[in-house]
């Protein structure tokens, strides 16, 4: 079986990764999607809260599923059997960063390759901390974010509900 890990922050998961998962369930038997935990980045959900979002807004694709994990994502693939990273990529600002991070996977596990996708025109500029920048100010985060999700992140991002 061919297994794939989607690795990310997803602090929320947005339709620019929803896009990326969905690309990645229909290349590989199997997809998983890893929340990892980043001790660089200020996070505004909890592992827990971002593990039932990526669930909620993913019901639909049927060989994915969503795990969490607190360590190398090179041993994570070992432990799993995964041989495949798959990462979007958005623009040039994401290369040199994801290049890196393909390099060091590689040498942790020689048999790990990274896949890249291109982000679809419609997401490129979509990112998690834009999301939570325009609630801040109170915009309109809705269509940023996948349907299933658009009230449990507003609850939280402007404590208000939409319709509610
Ligand atoms: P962010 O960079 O928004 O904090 P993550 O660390 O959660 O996102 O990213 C996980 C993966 O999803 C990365 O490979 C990232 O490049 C990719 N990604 C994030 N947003 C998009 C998007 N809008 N289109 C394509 N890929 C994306």
């Amino acid at each position: 079986m061919r297994i794939a890990i989607c690795p990310g922050s997803f602090d929320p998961i947005t339709k620019g990764h929803v896009d990326i998962i969905k690309r990645a369930a229909g290349l590989f038997d199997k997809v998983i999607v890893l929340v990892l935990t980043n001790y660089n980045k200020h996070h505004t959900f909890s592992l827990e809260e971002r593990k039932g979002l990526i669930e909620k807004a993913t019901c639909d694709i049927e060989n994915v599923t969503v795990d969490i994990y607190d360590g190398l994502l090179a041993n994570y693939a070992l432990n799993v059997g995964a041989k495949s990273i798959v990462k979007g990529l958005r623009a040039v600002s994401d290369f040199e960063y994801e290049f890196q991070m393909a390099l060091t996977n590689k040498k942790l596990n020689p048999e790990l390759e990274t896949v890249f996708l291109t982000a679809t025109s419609e997401y490129m500029y979509l990112s998690s901390s834009l999301v939570k920048q325009v609630a801040e100010f109170g915009g309109d985060i809705s269509e940023f974010l996948p349907p299933q999700i658009v009230n449990d992140v507003m609850k939280k991002l402007c404590n208000k509900k939409i319709g509610g």
